[in-house]
């Protein structure tokens, strides 16, 4: 699989575990979700709330994690997806709400060694409306063999006015057969109480808090490197600018990737010090 889309950086995939820097907590709970669901039939059990900040793995790694579990040719020793099979070449629709989500059903389980049914299903939290909510939780009322996995992006927009969360998300994650993960980016208010707000409502009703994990500056310029060398980047005296790029970026990969696809973008496809100082590195913003 080609690994950029549209020929535009901004939207890479990872095709390999290998790709996806830092973040080890969150690679080894897929890990451990893959096995479960594929090998010893798992369908609870892996409710997780992810936190962090933009552009630190959070959307790619539930993209790829989702490939892996329903990969017709999933190799489990590398724990790598086959990358060309129906359901990894299926574009997973992560924005929509009720309506986009796949559900993917393998029609010939004699082709595949590890047959998977599952159902995706992600939400945005900032734009679904509580009837939609209801809608989702009726759903998920019948028992059913397939794995379901509920994606609730930027999960702390569900304390709003008009939303039961009780009714709408605790009771539901509590009592329906299916995969709760949600996401919330790491944003620390006035007092520097990052998480505060989420802890109350929702901390303890997870298996799994996780939070990204940044790579460190060996990581991080080795994983530079390999995307430049992907799309054909050069790096213009590498021994300054990686250290100026994993300084300026804050080691963030979504950040550095903004970075590599401007210069992929240039006629000397280069990045030089200039590039990375002149880069305006947007920050998240207070609560
Ligand atoms: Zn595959």
């Amino acid at each position: 699989m080609a690994p950029f889309h549209n020929n535009d950086l901004g939207n890479y995939l990872p095709s390999s575990w290998s790709h996806i820097a830092g973040n080890r907590k969150l690679k080894e709970y897929w890990v451990d979700l893959i096995c479960g669901v594929r090998n010893s039939h798992f369908r609870t059990g892996y409710n997780a709330l992810v936190i962090g900040g933009s552009r630190e793995g959070k959307t790619a790694t539930i993209k790829f994690g989702v490939k892996c579990v329903g990969c017709y040719n999933f190799n489990f020793t590398t724990m790598d997806p086959c990358g060309k099979c129906a359901n990894c070449t299926m574009n997973h629709h992560l924005w929509g709400n009720t309506g986009y989500e796949n559900y993917f059903d393998m029609l010939n389980e004699e082709d595949v060694p590890t047959p998977i049914r599952y159902r995706f299903v992600p939400i945005d939290c900032t734009r679904v409306t509580p009837a939609e909510m209801d809608e989702l939780i009726v759903s998920l009322q019948p028992r059913e063999d397939a794995v379901r996995i509920i994606y609730l992006d930027e999960i702390h927009r569900l304390i709003r006015k008009g939303m039961d969360l009780d009714h709408q998300l605790l009771k539901p994650m509590e009592e329906l057969e299916a995969i709760w993960i949600g996401s919330s980016a790491n944003v620390k208010n006035a007092e520097g109480n990052n998480i505060k707000k989420l802890e109350k409502m929702f901390l303890n009703r997870f298996d799994y808090v996780i939070e990204t994990e940044k790579p460190d500056a060996l990581e991080f310029s080795q994983w530079v490197m390999e995307r430049c060398v992907e799309s054909g980047v050069q790096i213009d005296d590498p021994k300054t600018v990686l250290p100026r790029l994993a300084a300026r970026s804050t080691r963030n990969i979504g950040m550095a990737l903004k970075v590599i696809n401007k210069a992929h973008k240039r006629r000397s496809k280069t990045i030089d010090i200039q590039l990375v100082e002149d880069q305006i590195f947007d920050f998240d913003e207070a609560f």
